[in-house]
């Protein structure tokens, strides 16, 4: 049976560090602040929002919530994000995806270039993928952070571990695989259109699955002692919450896997707390 990875432990690791880092900066006169923007009414993301919120108070970060309604024209979404980006006493500036399409169209990646890279805690600005492609320093995309956390937990060194990462959006699958190559293992990239998943992912030490696909990732589809990580969140048509990976079945050959939920989630809310201190402290020279 396979070690699970309790990422609610980790993560509370991960906070723990933080409320420190924040206690040192208050005990200087300092504040770090941090101000999602929300546009619309979509329970999930009102949802996401609040928990948001609650992590930042728990460890003593301001929170700002900005809310525009589904109703409101891009410029003044555009707006916004360029005010709150110049606000010298705002450290952190997240867009709550997604965006209603009524608003952005498809300009979605203009908005988010709006947002200061300095500023950019969900590391998703050009600047910040372009910096963790170059292997440079950035803000890294929190859910790529919590990946490579949970790896590290079972697995300290990755050089030269084969990964397959299937997903390749640009919130998780893109920048997970450039983190995990800048560590030196040997990734490759899968998404709908790979011709054979099953003989990509046999082949693999670490699978990170994140496609939104229910119990896409099969046991046969594991190599026996693989380290399996489930990114995907998904709500059953009986109300439960499962993963990408067949849960029950892979963690019978896997050596670690992290579950859903309680895996990459918390760990992610952490690294979104672990990225505003980073922003606060390379805006504040500290
Ligand atoms: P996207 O829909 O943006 O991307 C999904 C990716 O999976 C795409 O690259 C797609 O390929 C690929 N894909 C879809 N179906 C298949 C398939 N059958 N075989 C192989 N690849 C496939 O989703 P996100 O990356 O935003 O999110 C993925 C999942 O992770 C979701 O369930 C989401 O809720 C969850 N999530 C969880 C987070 C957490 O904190 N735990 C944070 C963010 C997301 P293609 O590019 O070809 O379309």
């Amino acid at each position: 049976m396979a070690q699970i990875i309790d990422g609610k432990a980790l993560a509370a690791t991960v906070r723990a560090e933080v409320a420190t880092e924040v206690q040192q900066i208050k005990a200087q006169g300092g504040v770090v602040r941090f101000a999602a923007v929300l546009v619309g009414e979509d329970p999930a993301s009102q949802i996401y929002v609040r928990n948001k919120q609650r992590a930042c108070e728990k460890v003593g970060i301001e929170f700002e919530l900005h809310t525009l309604p589904a109703t409101c024209h891009f410029d003044e979404l555009a707006n916004l994000i360029r005010r709150l980006s110049a606000d010298e006493k705002i450290n952190g500036v997240l867009l709550q995806l997604p965006v209603p399409p009524t608003v952005v169209g498809d300009r979605l990646t203009e908005l988010l270039n709006l947002i200061d890279p300095r500023k950019d805690v969900d590391g998703l600005t050009f600047t910040n993928l372009g910096r963790l492609a170059d292997g440079a320093d950035g803000l890294i995309p929190c859910t790529a952070q919590g990946i490579l956390y949970a790896i590290h937990s079972v697995c300290p060194d990755l050089t030269g571990k084969n990964v397959v990462m299937i997903g390749r959006s640009r919130i998780v699958g893109r920048p997970t695989s450039l983190l995990l190559t800048n560590h030196h293992a040997t990734v490759t990239v899968c998404h709908s259109r790979t011709r054979d998943l099953a003989a990509c992912t046999r082949g693999a030490d670490i699978i990170v699955v994140a496609t939104g696909c229910a119990h896409l990732l099969k046991a046969s589809m594991v190599k026996p002692g693989a380290i399996v990580i489930d990114v995907g969140i998904n709500r059953l048509a009986d109300g439960k919450l499962v993963g990408d990976v067949d849960f029950i079945n892979v963690e019978k050959i896997a050596t670690a896997i992290t579950p859903v939920p309680g895996g990459i989630g918390p760990l992610t809310i952490a690294f979104l707390l672990k990225n505003i201190v980073v922003a606060y402290r390379r805006q504040h020279g500290c």
